[in-house]
Parts: C-alpha cells; sequence; structure tokens
C-alpha cells in the first residue's frame, strides 16, 4: 500500500475529539494493538496528562522517567521515552501529569504549533502507524498533534449529544488545513459504546452517517464491559479476552483502516 505523509512511509494518526470519555483512549489501544496484531510496528504517543493510555498499556508511573512532556517541552529525542509495551511490535511514549501545564508553557515556545510534529520527524525508528491519543480539548496540544498529523480520527460515543462540538472539531480541522497543516485529512469516524437495546443509539448512528458519508467506519464499538475492565489489569482488551465483543470490534476495525488505506475514499470537507 502507498502510504501518505511522512518520509519514513509511516503514516500518523491524531484520535482527537474535544469531548471526553468518548472513546479515544480506548481506541488508541485497541486499534494499536489491532495493527500491531497484523504485523504492524506501531507506536502510541499519549498527549493526555491523565495519562490513561500509557496506564492502560501497564505502564508503571516509575517508568515513566522521560515522558512526552519533554519531549515537546524540552525537545527531549522521543527515543528516550519510548517504552516497549506488553504488546509485541507495539511501543509507547507515556505521558506524565506534568504536561497539564503544557498547554501554558508551550504558548512562549517557539514552534509551539509544531514541537511534536519535529519530535516525530527526528525520530529514527521506523513505524507503521504513530497513533496520537489527545487530550479532551482542542488547545494547543491536540493542535499539535492535528500539525504532526497525516490524518484525524475522530470517536463519537453513540449518546445524544455526540453530534453537539462537532462542527467546532470540524472548524478546527480547516483552521490546521488553513495555517499549518494543508494535507490533514480525515482518517474516519468511529462510533463507540453503542447499545443495540437502545433506540437512541441507532438514531444517533444515522445522523452521524448523514452527515459524514461514507467517513464513517462500518464497524461500530459495542458498549461491552470487558472494554472498560481491560485497563484496570493495564493490557488492551485484546490481551483480556480476545474474543468478547469489544475485541472483535476494533480488530475488525483495525482490518477496515487497512482495507482503506489501499483504496482512499473522497475527502469530506475539504475545501
Ligand atoms: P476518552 O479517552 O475519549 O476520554 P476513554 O477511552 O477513556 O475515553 O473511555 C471513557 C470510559 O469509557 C473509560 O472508562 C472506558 O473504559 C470506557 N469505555 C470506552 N469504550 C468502551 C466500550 N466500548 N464499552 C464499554 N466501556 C467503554
Ligand atoms: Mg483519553
Amino acid at each position: 500500500a502507498q502510504l501518505a505523509g511522512h518520509s519514513d512511509g509511516g503514516r500518523v494518526i491524531a484520535i482527537a475529539n474535544q469531548k471526553g470519555g468518548v472513546g479515544k483512549t480506548t481506541t488508541a489501544i485497541n486499534l494499536a494493538t489491532a495493527l500491531a496484531a497484523c504485523d504492524k510496528k506501531v507506536l502510541i504517543i499519549d498527549i493526555d496528562a491523565q495519562g490513561n493510555a500509557s496506564t492502560g498499556l501497564g505502564i508503571d508511573r516509575k517508568a515513566r522517567t522521560v515522558s512526552t512532556y519533554d519531549v515537546i517541552i524540552d525537545r527531549k529525542p522521543i527515543e528516550e521515552a519510548t517504552i516497549s509495551s506488553v504488546v509485541p511490535r507495539l511501543d509507547v511514549v507515556p505521558s506524565s501529569i506534568d504536561l497539564a501545564g503544557a498547554e501554558i508553557e508551550l504558548i512562549d515556545l517557539d514552534r509551539r504549533e509544531f514541537r511534536l510534529k519535529d519530535a516525530i520527524r527526528r525520530m529514527s525508528r521506523h513505524y507503521d502507524y504513530v497513533l496520537i491519543d489527545c487530550p479532551p480539548s482542542l488547545q494547543l496540544l491536540t493542535l499539535n498533534a492535528l500539525c504532526a498529523a497525516d490524518s484525524i480520527l475522530v470517536p463519537l460515543q453513540c449518546e445524544f449529544y455526540a453530534l453537539e462540538g462537532l462542527s467546532l472539531l470540524m472548524r478546527t480541522i480547516e483552521r490546521v488545513r488553513k495555517a499549518f497543516n494543508p494535507a490533514l485529512t480525515i482518517q474516519g469516524v468511529v462510533l463507540t459504546m453503542y447499545d443495540k437495546r437502545n433506540n437512541l443509539s441507532d438514531m444517533v448512528a444515522s445522523d452521524v452517517r448523514e452527515h459524514f458519508g461514507d467517513k464513517v467506519y462500518e464497524t461500530v464499538i459495542p458498549r461491552n464491559v470487558r472494554v472498560s475492565e481491560a485497563p484496570s489489569y493495564g493490557i488492551p482488551v485484546l490481551v483480556y479476552d480476545m474474543h468478547c465483543r469489544g475485541s472483535k470490534a476494533y480488530i475488525n476495525l483495525a482490518s477496515e483502516v487497512l482495507r482503506r488505506e489501499q483504496t482512499p475514499m473522497a475527502e469530506v470537507g475539504t475545501a
């Protein structure tokens, strides 16, 4: 497959939505795990001060001596912060709580929107996919992710307010394209925490499909208790219980991502 973007051929995907609790981190961890299971080399960069992606992959706080804070603020080489996870072929750049202050510290730094892009560009290791797990905001850290990325993958929770706030996200993408990263595309929209007993889930799903067309993955991630249990063991649900519905859905999502990589679709929302 021909991969767009970075010179080493890897694809950088920002997993972003300014809403919290919509499944960004869960999608980052489990899509990454499923891609690694498909023999891809994958890196997750955790840029949320909460550090849920790091914790969910069993990276002990004590092991996070160098974190995304040091990479973004102090320009430490990303390799120094990179840790292997329990999943073969999946590495993690963990975050630390210092990142909570980075938003303000960034304001006065040069190339403040491009610090993460610069770090990824200087990275000597090759990855097929770099997934950036974003914080629930559209401030400078998320902006760094959108400037570093080839594309954005948007998880949307199947709930009443799912579409609220999306126009702000789309305007932000447009602004990033105009000012910083003209090549930024929408990788896809994935519906999460779908509950088949809830009619609202279906209404939301069809609304989102009407709005985003074939940018919405066919795969829908069901609400599944195994998915929510796995992080407390510090392992992806695919390792915790590979046969549960949540795991199967993330395997399907990964194969859809890989399949779509080979047959790019028309852009939605491109000027
Ligand atoms: P975000 O990173 O967008 O804040 P998370 O991925 O952390 O969202 O998910 C929010 C909460 O919902 C977490 O407790 C997570 O375990 C849970 N969760 C996410 N996806 C599912 C799912 N498919 N089924 C059940 N619980 C889920
Ligand atoms: Mg998160």
